[in-house]
């Protein structure tokens, strides 16, 4: 059979390996720990499952979705974008329903790249903004996130020509892998840049809402002039624990949203209506759920980071997200460290180079487990770097 050259440079997804390797040990019998992928272990709230099985059961829901969004689901977006952000959108032009952050991201690639454009990619990144990008067989040029720029690229790096060939900058704070926030000024800058050479922002944001120690993330959208710029994209897969659901949306640049439109009412018909209309009722709802997660992850960060220090592994401890990216104890490369802690410990951390040339040296390691295997995770570590 004959397949397109669009798939030639195409890895399979990063966890579609890691997956096979842990259904691999488990097979031979092994009590395999995953801290891999970020996939939150509790389930999603009582109160969303009881507003679904609602929704559902309403026959006005069965029939072909809204594919731009139904109106109470964009304005219950518009309402908890000004309420959360002082940001304030219209709902009819500025907003659209995604089935999941992932999908908007590979949908966004296709709108706005062409073979041999030029896409923005932070390195280490979200494996979708480069595999979205090569997808449509654009050319991408990383930005290397470094540990002294608390994680954040310097834009100063590109050449000339490479910032006018650019169309697509794709950015995420709170970050995911490194788990930085961003830092007073770079959405301003950010903005500026894309604005100087006719560049696309995409925001990835699907972690505004896990902060810890009082943090309080602020959207990219609040800063001026962004949503002349670029889009944000906000999911409910990690704050609700909701990954398995599939509901996001779309904020910002109406050009961007409008040409993702048209894309997607040729591919997927749009979002379950009672998914719709459960999605709304969580943005409109009570957020103990959030806060409570975010209680359950900034105990399990404190476990882990105090555990992994005692063992003189260095363990900075983020302000944000589910994940800590840890840099390996000397001696080992990423996928080194990874590997001896799969066969000496029986525990799956993520090798750094996974997101990018530029995570090696790193690990990452996901807070979705239950604290008592967090805890099991680190003892087995420990033992197997004294071996
Ligand atoms: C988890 C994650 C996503 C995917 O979110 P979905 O809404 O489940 O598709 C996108 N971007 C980043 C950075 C993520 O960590």
């Amino acid at each position: 059979m004959r397949f397109s050259h669009r798939m030639d440079n195409l890895a399979p997804y990063l966890f579609a390996g890691i997956e096979q390797k842990i259904a691999d040990k488990r097979k031979s019998g092994v009590d395999v720990i995953s801290l891999g992928i970020g996939d939150p272990d509790v389930p999603t709230p009582d109160y969303i499952v009881e507003e679904m099985q609602r929704q559902v059961a309403d026959g006005r829901n069965h029939q072909y979705p809204s594919n731009r969004g139904l109106t109470e689901y964009a304005e219950a977006a518009a309402a908890f974008y000004q309420r959360r952000f002082g940001v304030t959108l219209d709902p009819e032009r500025e907003f659209m329903a995604l089935l999941g952050a992932k999908e908007g991201l590979a949908h966004i690639c296709m709108a706005l790249l062409d073979v041999g454009d030029l896409a923005l990619v932070p390195d280490p990144g979200y494996p979708v903004y480069a595999g979205g990008s090569i997808m449509m067989g654009a050319e991408v040029k990383y930005l290397e996130l470094r540990r002294e720029n608390g994680f954040l690229p310097d834009l100063d790096e590109l050449s000339e020509e490479e910032a006018r060939r650019a169309k697509v900058l794709f950015i995420s704070y709170p970050n995911n892998p490194t788990a930085a926030v961003v830092q007073d000024g770079f959405f301003e800058r950010v903005v500026a840049f894309a604005k100087e050479y006719e560049i696309a922002v995409v925001h990835d944001n699907p972690y505004s809402e896990i902060t810890y120690d009082g943090y309080v993330a602020p959207s990219f959208l609040a800063a001026p002039g962004a949503k002349e710029v670029g889009v944000e994209l906000f999911s409910f897969s990690k704050p609700f624990n909701m990954t398995g659901w599939r509901t996001g949306f779309a904020v910002g640049n109406h050009e961007i949203l409008e040409h993702l439109w048209r894309l997607k009412t040729n591919m997927d018909s749009g979002m379950f209506d009672a998914l719709q209309r459960t999605s709304a009722f969580i943005l409109n709802g009570p957020w103990d759920s959030v806060h409570e997660m975010c209680r359950v992850y900034q105990r399990r960060r404190d476990l882990l980071a105090e555990a992994l220090v005692s063992v003189g592994i260095e363990a900075p401890k983020p302000e944000a997200t589910i994940y800590m990216w840890i840099p390996v104890p000397s001696g080992y490369t990423s996928a080194g460290f990874s590997e001896h802690v799969l066969e000496q410990a029986g525990v799956v951390v993520t090798p750094g180079p996974g997101y990018g040339p530029a995570g090696e040296g790193f690990v990452r390691l996901s807070l979705t487990a239950p604290d008592h295997r967090i805890a099991e995770a680190v003892e087995r570590i420990e033992r197997s770097l004294r071996l």
